[in-house]
């Protein structure tokens, strides 16, 4: 029987196993080893991770993705209030406070909590690992963010049964990086500690650690987040953007159709990671957006640099908090790891070179730490 280990993001899954010796990471029926965080309702059927990404613009008001923000909060909750702005689907409240996730579904209304949408999600992460690995899959690790209160680890469980998993541990994300951190290395002293900072940003949220590693040992020294700045607000300052020129060059309201602001957003998204990668002036185009209307923009990377700039500046307080909680100097660090799609953004690796005087290293994989990590717990 073997244990798979969970990295549940807010955009995106991994699964790993340990097998033959080491560790691995599953690929789903697409061959790919990540599996969007997408639970979609549909007429006839349900679709779960890539295939219900890739329809969501066909069917917008019932494929529901973000959830890992609202797990285990109530409607009214403040948190929940502002992830309602992002959310192109509907949420109500339920008698107890609870949040309900009103889609069509099967041609009928229906309403589901969120751990019920989030245990949908599970059944095919578990089924893509029991395809993989042609054994039946029950006992499991799954990640939480450092932050996750009581009730949303509780949501999680709560998931988990739902979908016929066995949770072993929750564990939190930045222990589960530093013990696949750990993991590799090799040189470890007894005395001396080897200190290592991680900086996991992902799609919603900045969760920055500070370890220490002696031989056999791991002592998490400090972390800090910052819940309200990931990938996805560097795309809405994108969406934003696009929105004010267009409006202005092509007379429409792009925040007024779900539509247009899901497209809009996957081209904002799509131009983010090419600006990643390349500093000239790029494009952006989108095909009859709203009113017929074919609509072009472009933007470089200084540009896009600048518009973010309140959301470098709160992430740089993140990284130093670390440091200041951790009472640790840069010099003293003998690394940074690096974990999570958005530090691929130029930018933040210059931050991380400010904070820490020093560039991160290729140590971890970026994508698949986390998920890693839980399974070496059980390993
Ligand atoms: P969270 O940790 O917040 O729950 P997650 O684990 O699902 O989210 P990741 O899969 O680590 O998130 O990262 C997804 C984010 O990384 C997305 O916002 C995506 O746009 C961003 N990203 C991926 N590649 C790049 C790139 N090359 N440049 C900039 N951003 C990128
Ligand atoms: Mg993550």
């Amino acid at each position: 029987m073997s244990v798979i280990g969970i990295d549940f993001g807010n955009e995106n899954c991994y699964i790993a196993v340990a097998r033959a010796g080491g560790i691995e990471t599953i690929a789903n029926e697409y061959s790919q080893r990540v599996t969007p965080s997408y639970v979609a309702y549909g007429e006839n059927n349900r679709d779960l991770g890539v295939s219900a990404k890739n329809k969501q613009v066909t069917n917008i008001k019932n494929t529901v993705f973000g959830f890992k923000r609202l797990i285990g909060r109530k409607l009214r909750d403040p948190a929940v209030q502002r992830e309602m702005t992002y959310l192109p689907y509907d949420l109500c409240e339920l008698s107890n406070g609870d949040i309900g996730v009103k889609v069509t579904y099967l041609q009928e209304q229906t309403i589901f909590t969120v751990p019920q949408v989030t245990a949908m999600l599970f059944t095919k992460l578990k089924e893509i690992a029991e395809t993989a690995l042609k054994i039946k899959v029950n006992d499991c690790v799954i990640s939480v963010p450092v932050y996750f209160t009581d009730r949303e680890r509780r949501a999680m469980l709560d998931a988990a049964q739902i979908a016929g998993l066995n949770v072993l541990r929750l564990m939190n994300e930045p222990t589960a990086v530093a013990l696949n951190y750990g993991f590799y290395q090799t040189d470890l002293d007894d005395e001396k500690a080897k200190k290592v900072v991680f900086v996991d940003m992902g799609h919603s949220a900045i969760q920055v650690s500070a370890c220490a590693f002696t031989k056999g040992k791991l002592k998490l020294l400090a972390a800090s987040c910052d819940v309200n700045v990931g990938g996805r607000d560097f795309d809405n300052i994108l969406v934003r953007q696009f929105a004010e020129e267009f409006h202005t060059k092509y007379k429409i309201n792009v925040m007024s159709s779900r539509k247009a602001i899901v497209r809009l957003l996957t081209e904002s998204e799509k131009l983010k990671k090419q600006m990643s990668a390349n500093p000239h002036e790029l494009p952006l185009n989108i095909e009859c957006l709203m009113e017929d209307k074919d609509v072009t923009g472009k933007m470089k990377r200084s540009t896009f640099e600048e518009l973010a700039g309140d959301l470098l500046s709160r992430i740089e307080a993140t990284m130093r908090d670390v440091l200041h909680e951790a009472k640790l100097k840069p010099s003293d660090l003998d690394d940074v790891g690096i974990v999570g799609g958005s530090t691929r953004i130029p930018a933040i690796k210059q931050l991380i070179q400010k904070v820490f005087g020093r560039e991160p290293s290729t140590t971890l994989n970026q994508d698949e730490a986390v998920a890693r990590g839980c399974v070496l717990q059980c390993a």
